[in-house]
């Protein structure tokens, strides 16, 4: 088990060290994150779990070098993130908005691309290699608003993964999709994280989705939100949505995790929180 007080190995690619950040001043003020630390390692999947509210996309963004933390770092590659890292893609739940709706689907995935300086030819190689792997390879000329959302949320990840970044943050990507498109979608993404050897961020408020993806899900508490539990997921690496959902194993880490979010739910700290005075 990883503690938050870990000493910083050579692997990990990742580390966020006493991250706090506080929204406004003064009375108007809401601390969002508190003294929040972990570190991941290259190619791994860690997903995170909290009660809404908590502060998980405010932790996505400071990660992402979108907003600046009050204080603490994020170092990425052993550097600090101060604005958007090279090698780093993320996806939103927001897909309606992340897409040019003046754009095609493959304008769309290829944007981020020439905005790199990617070379033409390579783009369409790792537009159409993208669109294939999403399963959207014949819709290259469509529009996003002419498809379904479950559609235009493959089109974002397809996106994400043509830039062909290390490390990919995911903040609730499939909050807005139906049920059926979601298990799919667990599955897109559990065989490009494999396939790519990507280092993998995932938000979710799901609990059986951070356990069916992940090799670790981080419990957050409630805002101001620090991490209330880091779970080992052991899990055999090959999994579907049968066998792994039905595996006692599963049962057993479920209730683990549910009964963590159901006490940050109830505004627990974790006992080795310092409570200001
Ligand atoms: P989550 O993603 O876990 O639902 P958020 O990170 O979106 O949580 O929000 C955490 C807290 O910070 C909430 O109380 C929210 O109202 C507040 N918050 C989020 N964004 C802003 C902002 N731009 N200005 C002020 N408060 C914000
Ligand atoms: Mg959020």
């Amino acid at each position: 088990m990883t503690s938050p007080t870990a000493p910083t190995t050579t692997a990990d690619l990742l580390r966020v060290q006493a991250l706090r950040k506080v929204y406004g001043s003064g009375r108007g003020e809401t601390e969002a994150v508190r003294d929040l630390s972990f570190a991941t390692r290259e190619g791994e999947m860690v997903c995170i779990v909290g009660p809404s509210g908590a502060g998980k996309t405010t932790l996505l963004r400071c990660i992402a070098g979108l907003l600046p933390p009050t204080s603490g770092e994020v170092v990425l590659s052993g550097r600090p993130v101060a604005g958007p890292p090279e090698g780093m893609a993320v996806v939103f739940q927001d897909y309606a908005r992340s897409l040019f709706p003046w754009l095609t689907v493959a304008q769309n995935v290829e944007l981020p691309l020439r905005e790199k300086g990617v070379g033409k030819a390579e783009r369409r190689r790792l537009v159409a290699e993208s669109l294939e792997a999403v399963g959207l390879a014949d819709v290259p000329g469509s529009y996003p608003w002419q498809l379904s959302g479950g559609m235009q949320q493959r089109v974002a990840i397809a996106r994400a993964v043509a830039f062909q970044p290390r490390i990919l943050l995911m903040d609730e990507p499939f909050a807005a999709v139906d049920a059926q498109t979601r298990a799919d979608l667990e599955d897109l993404v559990r065989d490009l994280w494999k396939r790519l050897g990507v280092t993998l961020l995932f938000v979710t408020h799901d609990i059986d989705e951070a356990i069916y993806l992940g090799q670790r899900v981080l419990v957050l508490s409630s805002r101001p939100t620090v991490i209330l539990e880091d779970v080992a997921v052991d899990l055999p690496a090959e999994r579907d949505q049968l066998t792994t959902r039905n595996d006692p194993r599963f049962h057993e880490l479920r209730t683990r995790v549910y009964a963590l979010v159901q006490q940050a739910k109830r505004g627990h700290r974790p006992a080795s929180e310092v409570t200001p005075a």
